[in-house]
């Protein structure tokens, strides 16, 4: 036990290294800045035995715990247990800062913090007992112009979801915050609207509310064991909880424990993509007119200062933060000591923004763990593997402004099947699960993640850690070529293609530990920094001759990251025509695009689905019994898919297997005009339109090798999709480039592709489609086989929504100005007010402007009609400036979908000819 550091009179100033272990607060006061805490609670909660039987166990009482039970019971669920391992808030909870910033950079974050924020607002009324939610508000700091900008969009998206937020000069500030220095600042985004809790307060008044519903709290019960029993395709489900009171037979698990997560996880044979960290702040002594202040985050530095009745909390996000290799499991209001070589770099951040800092004395320091993941987002859901087990954990220092809405949304997630907003961001299906035990790979990306945690967010961004884990069977090649590779669900994927080899360096950790220096030069770093721009990138020009390329010539890319999966066996067509809102009832050979759909009509995954028959056995050919349908699904969803179809058939108990291809099987897609005339060079089969059509598919040889080919686009132009073994995959990739060479073909990525779909009007799931989107508002409606008699899930729903008529729809908007970039998030403003948002936007080569998607409401309310959309006066908000912008009901670019005809003949059509309003 070591004296606070407060104690001895520190001023806020960097003083010698101070690396101690774990101590036990004895006092209030002495380390977290709260009047009271659990710990000093009497034992509230039950006593003796825990049930034989919940519908749902919570484990963990922290923010997350308690958020889940008390949304539970206001869904109706009370027939519900918490057990916590020693006392509610004993975890990470009881050191937080409790700040609450309404802004985020999505409009989910934006509606789950808002549900945080309600909550706060009608606890005390609801059960006596006040959260200490304090709406003093918030104040970001931009430094810089490229900041500023960062504020603006924010600004826009905030406008957008209902929350109010003012951008202001450095006098304006000042006079907000009159201790501030505001020389070095561009402007500031307040938001009226931001404020802190209390934990303890929280804690207690959810647990309270949901007792008095009928749920029971266990503290001092820790899980000691979960039992699971086999289901089908290998998976798993829970059964029991044990603990030392006793056992708990049930269905449903949460596992809500924070830092601990892997311990719970573990019981159950699954891994949890987190790692526990040092994360601190410190509480300064009185300063004279800081009452009532706003909180601050000044981002450039790193730096939050959070009012503390009459002093300030001052913490941040260091690059070299301490990692927690094992945590005690008896860790409970435990404090570690603080880092002063790690935390010193938050002091000069601090001080030149509000300068009495620098001679006010620290009273105590605050320095617990808490959970960060590979991407900096919660780790939430069903797992995959083991159904009734729910992840709650890793958040990323954002847990109690998240709680609330997290909360709610575990339990309709618990009790429904599947939360109600777009949670894919958070669910554990976005990771690669074999990455999720990778310990080097989590702590690596997690640093990232961390360190750069207050970084601008830009539309183009990649990490720099964990780098290479899985690689195409050409991926030499690509990187031969120039490739800049992006990272998806583990894959290294082609990004756009410079001039030279870009290979991504082993991570130097930003040179933060000195056991890792910084690279001296890397040039594939150096070239994301040019995407650090709210303009167009130097390498804009680099990406449109790949568009253009293809839009003209002829483009390859490899698209190997794709899921791949085959769906066999007797009940195969029972299951297609269930899982799939298509007509599946085609013959072999048909590929046919189709969106997979929840039970609310929300569209869960699109993809392409090839009927086919058994084959001769190779890995793009697979030998079996009766038809089969074989799945092609984006990457970086390729889990989600897979889970989905999964979790059906095991509900359904169908006798089908599923042979997951996705690792030995390459995808490379051939695009353009010339692309028929290559590959048949290549060739035996005939590649005509008669008995090659678009949307059909057929195992051929290609250079010798047999691939089986698909006739689809997802650049809207005559090509076929190459699935390749990967053995056979460098000896087709070369085979195609030297038969395309006359034609010009040319390597392009992904940026490319992005670009040529939103052209096209091609749907990005997670971006224009999501689970909390209707294939009716997507405009996907052909992709529902209303017209058949097959029942499908999700049909009723779409039925539904037919009859009472859509309310919301995705249109498509090209801005007026050839030369202003568009990035997503901007407003859709019809005649002055903002009906929608722009989920995606890209820059359209072909139709030489950018281009938007976004859903469209009537502020009136009532059907989004063509009357509607082609009226008006339309303009997309952009970082605050408003652009003149042209709405189309179909996209623009080829609406007859000549090209995937084959049929170039004809001048394309631009966006003019197909425009409503202009
Ligand atoms: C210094 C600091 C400042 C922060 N500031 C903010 C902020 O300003 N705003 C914000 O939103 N977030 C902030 N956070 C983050 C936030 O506090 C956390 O994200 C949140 O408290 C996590 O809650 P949790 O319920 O996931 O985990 P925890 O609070 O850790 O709860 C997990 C619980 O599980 C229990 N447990 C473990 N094993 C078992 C077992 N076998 N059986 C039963 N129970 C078990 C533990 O005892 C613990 O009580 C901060 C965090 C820190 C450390």
């Amino acid at each position: 036990m070591t004296a606070p550091l407060g104690r001895c009179g520190r001023m806020l100033a960097p003083v010698s290294s101070l690396r101690m272990g774990v101590r036990t607060c004895s006092h209030i006061g002495e380390g977290v800045p709260y009047q009271k805490t659990m710990k000093d609670k009497k034992d509230s909660s039950s006593g003796g035995s825990v049930p034989e039987y919940a519908d749902v166990v919570v484990v963990g009482g922290g923010s997350l715990g308690c958020n889940t039970l008390y949304h539970l019971a206001k869904l109706g669920a009370t027939n519900t247990v918490l057990l916590e391992a020693h006392k509610l808030t004993a975890g990470t909870t009881w050191h937080t800062a409790g700040l609450l910033w309404r802004l985020r950079p999505n409009d989910t974050e934006i509606a789950l913090i808002n549900t945080t924020r309600e909550m706060l607002c009608r606890l005390e009324e609801e059960t006596g007992i006040n959260p200490g939610w304090i709406n003093n508000g918030g104040l970001f700091i931009a430094s810089s112009e490229k900041r500023l900008k960062e504020y603006q969009r924010l600004q826009t998206v905030g406008r957008v979801n209902g929350v109010e937020s003012y951008i202001l000069g450095p006098t304006e500030t000042r006079d907000l915050y009159p201790l501030m220095n505001v020389k070095d600042i561009t402007g500031t985004l307040y938001c009226p609207g931001d404020g802190t809790m209390d934990p303890a307060g929280l804690c207690q008044a959810l647990t309270r509310w949901a007792t008095q519903a009928g749920a029971r709290v266990f503290e001092e019960c820790p899980v000691t064991e979960i039992r699971t029993q086999e289901t089908l395709l290998g998976g798993w489900r829970v059964t029991e909880v044990h603990t030392p009171r006793g056992i708990i037979k049930t269905n449903a698990v949460v596992n809500a424990t924070g830092c601990w997560a892997n311990d719970i996880a573990g019981l159950v044979g699954v891994e949890v993509p987190l790692t526990p960290m040092k994360h601190a702040y410190v509480v300064t002594e009185k300063i004279p007119g800081i009452e009532n202040m706003p909180n601050v985050r000044d981002h450039d530095a790193s730096v939050y200062l959070r009012l503390q009745g009459d002093a300030l909390s001052v913490g941040g996000y260091e690059v070299n933060p301490i990692f927690l290799d094992k945590l005690d499991k008896d860790f409970s209001f435990g404090l570690y000591e603080l880092d002063w070589d790690v935390f010193g770099a938050h002091i000069e951040g601090a001080i030149n923004r509000v300068p009495v800092l620098e001679s006010t004395g620290i009273k105590s320091t605050v320095c617990g763990p808490e959970s960060f993941t590979p991407d900096h987002k919660p780790v939430m859901g069903e797992d995959p593997n083991v159904e009734g087990f729910f992840h709650c954990a890793g958040f990323n220092s954002s847990g109690m402004m998240l709680g609330g809405g997290c909360g709610d949304q575990m339990a309709r997630w618990v009790l429904h099947g599947r939360p109600d907003l777009d949670m894919f961001g958070y669910d554990i299906r976005r990771y690669h699960p074999p990455l999720n035990n990778n310990k080097a790979w989590v702590a690596a990306r997690s640093h990232e993640s961390y360190a750069k945690n207050y970084s601008i967010v830009f539309p183009h961004d990649e990490p720099l850690a964990g780098r290479g884990q899985r690689k195409s069977a050409v991926h030499q090649e690509l990187e031969n070529a120039g490739c800049v590779f992006q990272e998806r669900h583990g894959w290294e994927r082609p990004g756009w293609f410079a001039s030279s080899p870009m290979p991504v360096l082993p991570y130097d950790w930003y040179g933060a530990y000195e056991t890792t220096p910084l690279h001296a030069e890397d040039p594939y770093k150096a070239l994301l920094f040019n995407d650090y721009t709210f303009d167009f990138p130097s390498h804009h020009s680099q990406i449109q001759q790949e568009c253009l390329a293809c839009r003209e010539r002829v483009a390859i890319f490899d698209m190997s990251y794709f899921g791949k999966y085959f769906l066999t066996g007797p009940d195969a067509q029972k299951a297609a025509d269930w899982i799939f809102s298509a007509n599946m009832a085609r013959q072999p050979g048909a590929t046919i695009y189709t969106c997979m759909l929840n039970a609310k009509g929300g569209v869960e995954a699109d993809l392409t689905v090839s009927v086919c028959e058994g084959g001769s056995g190779s890995a793009c050919d697979p030998a079996f019994d009766g038809r089969g349908f074989y799945l092609a699904a984006g990457g970086a969803a390729a889990l989600q898919n897979l889970a989905h179809v999964t979790k059906e058939i095991r509900k359904n108990k169908w006798n089908v297997s599923l042979l997951d291809h996705t690792d030995d099987m390459s995808l490379l897609s051939v695009q353009g005009r010339h692309s028929r005339t290559i590959l048949q060079e290549l060739t035996p089969d005939d590649l005509g339109n008669d008995s090659f059509p678009f949307s059909s598919h057929k195992v051929i040889t290609v250079a010798g090798h047999t691939v089986r080919a698909l006739r689809v686009s997802f650049v809207g132009e005559l090509g076929w999709e190459l699935h390749v073994p990967n053995e056979s995959a460098p000896a087709v990739y070369h085979a195609v480039m030297e038969a395309g060479k006359p034609w010009g073909i040319t390597n392009a990525g992904y940026r490319a592709i992005d670009s040529l779909s939103c052209e096209k009007g091609y749907r990005h799931w997670h971006g224009d489609v999501r689970p909390d989107d209707t294939p009716l508002e997507a405009g996907l409606a052909f992709t529902c086989k209303l017209k058949t008699d097959t029942n499908f899930l999700g049909r009723a729903a779409v039925e539904r929504q037919k009859a009472e008529g859509i309310k919301r729809k995705l249109v498509t908007l090209t801005l007026q100005d050839s030369t202003q970039p568009l990035w997503g998030l901007e407003a859709i403003v019809r005649d002055g007010q903002i009906v929608g948002y722009a989920r995606r936007a890209e820059y359209a080569f072909a139709l030489g402007r950018a281009i938007a998607y976004g859903y469209v409401n009537r502020p009136e309310g009532g059907a989004v009609n063509k009357e509607f959309l082609s009226t008006g006066r339309w303009h997309l908000e952009s970082m605050g400036v408003s652009l003149p912008a042209t709405v189309h009901l179909r996209p623009p670019f080829d609406p007859k979908n000549l090209r995937l005809k084959g049929d170039y003949e004809y001048v394309i059509e631009t966006e003019r000819s197909s425009a409503l309003v202009s």
